[in-house]
């Protein structure tokens, strides 16, 4: 496959599907023949949730291509660990046009759902929930017009709800959603993977030509990409959460200036948060822990009394559009997709 035609088979297929079917759509369609050859092999670098989903899809589509995910972190060392995984698409997710963004996320939430109705979601991390949003002195941030057409519902609260956080609050929704504990669900992609003949490496990609022995690349090295790619629309926006006991919380908060509380799957919830533009600081910060809790537990105030398991610190490659994108790189064909900001965990 030529350069330009494999551009253009990627940006035909951006606009028929999520992140994680692009670019398998796109050997689907564009190369079916060449990679269902016996012996064909693909590189996935990164093992991230978007690394690992992608080499799930490759081998259920191409069953003869022989897959291989390089990465150098692994579960609770990746961002995806770090997210809270909540199904709630921020304004400044963008693919490369409007219809495209909407229709990944479309595809985003059937993918998930296809999930859930199977015995695996408990193991694969998916949680069904529902989720309050409020704010004291801004309305739109309680909108989310991403999601509001596609979740089963998304609507105003009433005043009795307004109430449920305590006093002050202006505006608030009511949505349902679902989350994606990676603790979980990054195992349960590798179970997969590897049972069914994926090859693993832990290894650091310095360059791509380091990688010519394979037909086709993808690379999903999240912020690592910054590096690999010299890519200096990929920026840091640091997060930092607190993990902590709460096995009674089944619904999710937020509140304003970026708090919120999201459950998880074996009761210990994720309270949030911090967004901070161009950070590579990936120490825990004590002033962000304390204002985070104070923020949660008057959000909350029963959080007063949740034992803390950890802080966490995770930074979240950010980039406008998100880069999914084929390159040749040195005669190497590579297939980016990286740069989902806060919500690669949904993409
Ligand atoms: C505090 C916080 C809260 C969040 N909440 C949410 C949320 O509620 N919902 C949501 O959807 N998203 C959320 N996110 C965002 C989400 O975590 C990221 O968008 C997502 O994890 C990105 O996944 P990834 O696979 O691209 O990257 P990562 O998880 O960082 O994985 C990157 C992989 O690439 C590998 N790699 C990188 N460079 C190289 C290299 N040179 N050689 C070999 N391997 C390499 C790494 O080892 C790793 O395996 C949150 C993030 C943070 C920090």
């Amino acid at each position: 496959m030529e350069r330009e035609e494999m551009i253009r088979a990627i940006c035909m297929s951006g606009a028929a599907g999520a992140i994680q079917c692009v670019v398998a759509d796109t050997i689907n369609t564009h190369q079916n023949k060449r990679m269902e050859k016996k012996g064909s092999s693909i590189a996935v670098i990164g093992a991230g949730v978007v690394g690992l989903s992608l080499a799930k899809i490759l081998q259920e589509r191409l069953t003869e291509a022989k897959i291989t995910v390089i990465a150098d972190k692994f579960e609770q060392d990746t961002v995806s660990c770090v997210a809270a995984g909540i199904f709630r698409p921020g304004l400044s997710f963008k693919g490369p046009t409007k219809d495209i963004t909407k229709r990944w996320i479309v595809d985003s939430w059937n993918y998930w759902q296809e999930i859930l109705k199977t015995p695996d979601a408990f193991e694969a991390g998916i949680m069904p929930f529902g989720a309050y949003i409020f704010s004291k002195d801004n309305y739109h941030v309680t909108r989310n017009h991403l999601i509001e057409e596609i979740v089963p519902e998304y609507r105003p609260v009433d005043e009795k709800e307004l109430k449920i956080c305590g006093e002050g609050w202006k505006y608030g929704s009511y949505f349902s959603t679902l989350k994606i504990g990676c603790e979980k669900h990054l195992p349960w992609l590798k179970k997969i993977f590897t049972s069914k003949g994926g090859e693993i490496i832990v290894k650091t990609i310095d360059s791509f030509t380091s990688l010519s022995g394979y037909d086709l690349v993808f690379n999903c090295a999240g912020l690592g990409a910054k590096t690999l790619c010299d890519d200096h629309d990929l920026v840091s926006i640091r997060g930092q959460v607190i993990k902590a006991k709460a096995p009674w919380l089944k619904t999710a908060f937020y509140g304003d200036y970026d708090t919120y509380i999201i459950p998880g799957l074996d009761g210990v919830a994720t309270l949030g948060g911090v967004r901070q533009y161009d950070s590579y600081n990936t120490n825990v910060d004590k002033y962000d822990a304390a204002s985070i809790f104070e923020r949660c537990c008057d959000l909350l105030p029963a959080l007063k009394e949740a034992e803390v398991v950890e802080n966490r610190v995770g930074l979240r490659p950010h980039r406008v559009p998100v880069r999914v994108e084929a390159e040749v790189v040195s005669g190497v064909k590579v297939v980016h997709c990286y740069g989902h900001g806060g919500y690669g965990v949904i993409r």
